[in-house]
Parts: C-alpha cells; structure tokens; sequence
C-alpha cells in the first residue's frame, strides 16, 4: 500500500511527527539524508505503525499515493532549497510540499511562488511544541493554497493537539501566512518568558523568596488567570534541585538566555510593518544583554546603582502577580495587532479568534487565557486592540493600580523589568489624549521641514523656521 505521507528529515522534530501520523493509522513513508536517523527510528518505533523505509528521495516519492504528500522536515535555511531543488523534479503537478520547520515566511513566499509555477503545492507549516507536542500533538500552522489544505489538512487535523475535542489546527491563509504566525507566535512566547523572568526577579531580589519558595508560589499562579504551560514549567524548573551541588538549578544556570532567531525575526517584521511590538522586542533585547557577559562584568565594577530603600507595598507578591498578567495581556495584544497589519499588508484573511483557539493546546504559549481570546475575537464586534475588547479593558484597569506599584518599586531598587515597564508605557501612551509626538513633529518640521498637520485645520503645515516664522500651507509643495 502506498503511503499517505513522506517525511524527509528525521531528527528529532521529523522522528517524532512521522511517529505521530504513524500512530494515527497513517502509513508513512520515511527519509533522512544519512541513513542513520532512519534505522534509528525503525529500530526503536518501527512497531507503533505502518513505515516504509526509503533511502532516496526518489524512492520516498515512487512510494507515495497521488496527489503526493512530501513533509520536509530539515534544518531551516538553506538545507530547505537543497532538498526542494532535489524533489521537484521528481514530482508531478498537484503535489503538495510540505515545510515543517522554522522557515522565514520570506523564504516561504518565494518558494511557494516558484513552486506554483510548476504547478506544485507548496505549504509552509507552523508547528508549535517542541519535541513532545511533535509526538503527542502539536499546535498546527499551516498555511498555503486552500486546495492543498483540501487535502493535507484532515491529516494535520488529525495529528494535531485538541482542545476539548476540537483540532489545533486550521487553514490560516496563503503563501507565508503559516509560518508568519508561527513566529509570531514565538515572539510572544518571548515576552511570556521574560515577563515570567521579571516576577521571579522581583520575588527573589526584592521579596526574598527562595526558589523553592517560589515554584509554590507559581503553583499557585498556575490556579488563577495566568494558568499556562510555561507558569506550570516554570514551578517545575525553579523546584529542582542540582543533584551536583544540592543548590536549586536555576542557581547553577550561567544567566545568559540564547535565541535561535524566530523572536528577532518578529520585531524585524514588526518594525517592517510599524507595529509597536515593545514587549516582545524588550524581551529579544533583554537576551541579548544577558549574553553580553563581558560588558556586564565590567558593568558591575563601573556602573553604580544608586538604589534606593524600599518598603515593599503590603501584598507585593499579589501585586506582581496582576503586574505579570497585564504585561502578558500587552504582549498577546501587540502580536496579534501585528497579525492584523500582517494581513493588510500580505493581503491575507488571518481569522484572530481561530488563530488564538489552535494556540489554546499543544503550543508552548498554551494559556486558559487564550480561550479568552478567541472568544474576543469571535465578538460580532472585533476589538481594534485585544486591549480594548470589554473583558480586557476591565481586566488590565483592575491590575494597573499593582502594576504601577511594581514598576516604581522595581525602579527604585534597580531591578530592571523590561517588559512589566514597556508594557505599562504602551498601555498608559494608547490611553494618553496628547502624547509628546507633537512637539517630535515640530522639530521634525524645524530641522528638516518635514511639515505637520493641525489639530483645527485640514491640510498640510510648515512653519519658516530660518525665515520669519510664518506658517505657510505645505500642500501645494509636497
Ligand atoms: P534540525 O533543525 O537539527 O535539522 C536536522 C535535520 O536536517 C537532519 O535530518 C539533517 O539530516 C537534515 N539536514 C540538514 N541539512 C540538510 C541538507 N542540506 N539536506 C538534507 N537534509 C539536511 O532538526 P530538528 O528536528 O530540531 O528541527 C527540524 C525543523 O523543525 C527546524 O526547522 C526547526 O527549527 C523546527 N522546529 C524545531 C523545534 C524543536 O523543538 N527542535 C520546534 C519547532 C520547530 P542529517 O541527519 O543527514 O544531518
């Protein structure tokens, strides 16, 4: 019998997602570059379901059923046009190709319009979950031509993680739009993790609490609004212990976070497409201080604190925690504003309520939250902002008050909160009735007679500056 599916690329994330589709009663046919990975996986999983071993990728596509199903499965980058070159020309019009990993919605654009031209499928998949949600079901991103989703996306439904029955899943829109998501989707994940970062801080440094302490304090967390995997995690890796030196591991841990690219790549794309995306971007930002271990050496001989006194607010621990939650609300907001500016500006239908309910399971961004969401979203009435749809609005106002307290608190000791600070600014600058860009636009106007507009007449404005100073309609000149 002909596979339903062929999987190239067997390292850790291809193992797994072939093992899936094998367990879901699908035969796949499998194939890594070096034949090493493909034994691997038949010694140790070839009894959970049908797989046809292949050595070629030749063979890989002779043993799969029309229209063929091929998931690339490879390192992102270079290694993708590699095998696309290699596979085209061994396939037939209407097949579909499938990219898996974390291609750049760039790269997915370009190869999705070459791949049309020969008149191949070409669909870019978001796939969220690490390795485990690759085994038991992931988040699924996909994106591509709607014909194609006709007849992948039953399969991919069927892999995919469940919430409540229904499939993480769905057709997000053409071409790039699927891994677009995807990184956005890592963006966030990137605040969620620094804000996360910024409370144990401040629990630690500011409150003292040990880190046992703490992992209660997230399981406790984890019962309230901010229940999500990575809260649940985070208990987990702050309560173990270093079997080497009986410290708590998170002591041991050299304190410089690394990045593979995809949270770089949004705020890239957000400042492509004009997005305020601070949290997320603070949060790319604060990695890469962390790693800059030679300057922060010599940071802490040089710099000097100045720290002030505190008494920490009664009930500071609470106050954290609603501090926390409205810096992951800003941050959910800003990527999925850029979701929206992403649409208009690709010419893509990206659905907000469908893509917040396929992260509700499978993902690492997983959150009772995002049930929340989605429903905002499926409002007749769709929020401009998440910020502004009414659960929201009355969920933030009622944490600003702690929220405040906890940036000035952290301020005054010198713990720094990137993203609890940023957010708070995004917050309170959409709220603000005149922002301090008036007086930008008239030194823009002074310097480089970049004209203005004003609050009381249509048109286009400059002022003489190096003249008389009279204001003069720029509307003829520009
Ligand atoms: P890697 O990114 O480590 O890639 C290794 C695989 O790529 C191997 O099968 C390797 O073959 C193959 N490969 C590399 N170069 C070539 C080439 N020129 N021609 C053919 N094959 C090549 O694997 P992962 O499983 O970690 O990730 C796969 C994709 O999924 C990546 O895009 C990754 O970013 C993405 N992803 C990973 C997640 C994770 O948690 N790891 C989570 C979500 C997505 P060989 O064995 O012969 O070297």
């Amino acid at each position: 019998m002909p596979a339903q599916i062929g999987v190239t690329g067997l390292a850790v994330m291809g193992a797994n997602l072939a093992r899936n589709f094998a367990r879901n009663g699908y035969t796949v046919a499998v194939h890594n570059r070096s034949a090493g990975k493909t034994d691997a996986l038949l010694e140790a999983h070839g009894d959970e379901g049908d797989f046809i071993r292949t050595e070629s990728l030749e063979e890989l596509v002779q043993n799969l059923e029309t229209p063929r199903r091929v998931m690339l499965m490879v390192k992102a980058g270079k290694p993708v046009d590699a095998v696309i070159d290699q596979l085209v020309p061994l396939l037939e019009p209407g097949d579909i190709v499938i990219d898996g990993g974390n291609s750049h919605y760039e790269d997915t654009r370009r190869r999705e319009a070459a791949l049309a031209e020969k008149d191949l499928h070409f669909v870019g998949v978001g796939v969220s979950g690490g390795e485990e949600g690759a085994l038991l079901g992931p988040s699924i991103m996909p994106g591509g031509s709607q014909e194609s989703y006709r007849a992948l996306g039953p399969m991919l439904e069927k892999i995919s993680a469940k919430y409540e029955g229904e499939p993480c899943c769905t057709w997000i829109s053409t071409d790039g739009a699927g891994h677009f998501v995807k990184m956005v989707h890592n963006g966030i994940e990137y605040a969620d993790m620094q804000v996360i970062g910024e409370a144990y801080d401040l629990l630690r440094s500011a409150a003292g609490l040990e880190p046992a302490e703490q992992a209660k304090v997230f399981t406790e967390w984890n019962k309230t609004n901010l229940s999500s995997f990575l809260i649940e995690i985070t208990a987990e890796v702050l309560g173990h212990v270093d079997a080497d030196t009986g410290k708590p591991l998170v002591d041991v841990v050299v304190d410089s976070a690394g990045q593979k690219g995809t949270g770089r790549w949004t705020v890239i794309s957000a400042l492509e497409l004009g997005t305020p995306t601070s949290g997320i971007a603070e949060s790319v930002f604060a990695r890469g201080l962390s790693s800059q271990r030679s300057q922060r050496a010599i940071g802490q001989e040089v710099l000097e604190g100045r720290e002030e006194q505190v008494e920490l607010p009664e009930g500071f621990v609470e106050d954290v925690r609603q501090a926390l939650f409205a810096s992951k609300l800003v941050s959910y907001a800003q990527g999925l504003d850029m979701l929206d500016n992403a649409a208009a500006e690709y010419g893509w239908e990206l659905k907000l309520d469908e893509i917040a309910s396929l992260w509700r399971a499978g993902c690492i961004i997983r959150a009772e939250l995002l049930d929340d969401i989605m429903k905002a979203y499926a409002a007749a009435e769709k929020p401009e902002n998440l910020l502004f749809a009414p659960a929201f609005s009355k969920a933030i106002a009622e944490a600003v008050p702690a929220w405040r307290r906890v940036v000035a608190t952290a301020v005054r000791l010198g713990i720094p909160v990137p993203v609890f600070s940023s957010s708070l600014a995004y917050y309170d600058g959409l709220r603000r009735k005149r922002l301090p860009a008036a007086l930008i636009q008239g030194q823009r106007d002074l310097f480089g007679a970049h004209t203005y507009q004003r609050i009381d007449r249509e048109g286009t404005f400059h002022t003489q500056w190096s003249g008389d100073r009279t204001e003069i309609s720029a509307d003829d000149t520009h």
